[in-house]
């Protein structure tokens, strides 16, 4: 076997729950129990790196296993049955959700390592990587934003752990020629969320193991490259990623004063533009009143609502969004929020009176973080 065919597997989470990205502790057992029958042997990225290096063969039965993420079920359910099989496998952290902040709801299914366990598992020969700081859509960053993403990550695990970060994964698989070159000059391999065996330098492909994915289909995945297109579900929550909304600084100003204006209580806009082709420029603000005068919920009168619908018209725009302040907590949806993103997939921007920060959302089947460009 050719070391560019060696098979990189990759994984998220080990738990028995119902999300495509997390796989029972029993059905992780009878992978890796397959793959200690069949000889296999886990071997690190610096070592596959080396192999592909020097256009290396070898008769060895080599694979490489990943975890996305650093969920918690890595360290209590997948780290023994590893340990019992004599296999190690590489991390990729995000530092700021092991400190428990700022994690995106789609990353919320579970919980996350703690830097102790972190260091255990270094300690017995894992490779701890960096899936940078805070796990953004990369491409879309400002390039200050993207060096800050890749350098604090280091940092902190720098840091936190002592050990030079030597191994980098895309978060979404998102990247572009310039990221490549960036993380191909500080990294010694990276791993990308393309499904086969190839072995581009600075994004190497994975075979993904899932919730569904049969024991004969894993058998498949060690010998056949996947080259399978992405499940839909997972292009959907991909395109919505790259979507953003576009404010104006004067409007997101009026929206800022608004909220000031209405503490404690919540305010309330309705946010009149234009569909765009990643996303919605926001042409007009309608600001609102909260007739429920509440701290922690706000209700638009149906006439303003309406008046809103119809100043958009008018105007031959649509209504691209809904502006909301919470005065006292973090910009994140409410479970009140959404119940009514539910059937209105249109952003809803939360600004924070406690943060002082505005992000935008998106809810389809789960709810996704959007950027807010300003012009
Ligand atoms: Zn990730």
């Amino acid at each position: 076997m050719k070391f560019s065919e060696i098979p990189i597997l990759m994984y998220h989470e080990i738990r028995d729950l119902n999300n495509p990205w997390c796989i029972s502790q029993k059905e992780f057992c009878r992978q890796m129990n397959l793959l200690k029958k069949e000889d296999y042997k886990t071997i690190s990225l610096t070592r596959l790196k080396n192999g592909i290096k020097n256009n290396e063969d070898t008769d060895e039965k080599f694979i490489v296993i990943t975890f996305d993420d650093g969920y918690e079920g890595v360290y209590s359910k997948a780290y023994p049955i590893l340990r019992d099989n004599g296999f190690v496998a590489t991390l990729y952290v995000v530092p700021s959700w092991i400190d428990g902040k700022e994690i995106p709801l789609e990353g919320q299914y579970s919980t996350f390592m703690s830097w102790n366990n972190l260091k255990e598992l270094s300690n017995h020969g894992y490779d701890i990587g960096s899936h940078t700081f805070s796990h953004q859509w990369l491409v879309k960053l400002e390039n200050e934003e993207l060096r800050k993403e890749i350098e604090l990550a280091d940092v902190a695990i720098k840091k936190k752990l002592g050990l030079d970060v030597k191994h980098f994964c895309y978060p979404y698989g998102s990247f572009n020629e310039q990221i490549r070159e960036l993380v191909i000059g500080r990294y010694d391999t990276a791993v990308s969320t393309i499904q086969n065996f190839s072995k581009i330098v600075g994004a190497y492909s994975r075979q993904w193991v899932m919730y569904d994915t049969s024991l004969e289909q894993f058998k498949r995945l060690l010998i056949e490259p996947a080259d399978q297109e992405n499940p839909k579900w997972y292009n959907d929550i991909i395109g919505k990623l790259q979507k953003s909304i576009i404010i104006s600084n004067s409007d997101r100003e009026i929206l800022i004063q608004h909220a000031k204006s209405k503490e404690p209580y919540e305010s309330c806009a309705i946010l009149i533009g234009e569909e765009i082709e990643r996303g919605w420029r926001v042409i007009e603000v309608f600001l609102t009143e909260n007739i429920e005068k509440s701290e922690i919920n706000f209700t638009v009168s149906n006439e303003q609502l309406l008046e809103g619908y119809k100043m958009a018209e008018e105007k031959g725009l649509d209504v691209v969004g809904i502006f909301h302040s919470l005065p006292k907590s973090l910009p994140s949806p409410s479970n009140t929020d959404i119940k009514f993103m539910k059937g209105n997939p249109i952003p809803w921007i939360i600004y924070s009176g406690l943060t002082k920060e505005m992000k935008a959302y998106l809810l389809d089947s789960e709810i996704i973080q959007i950027l807010i460009k300003q012009n």
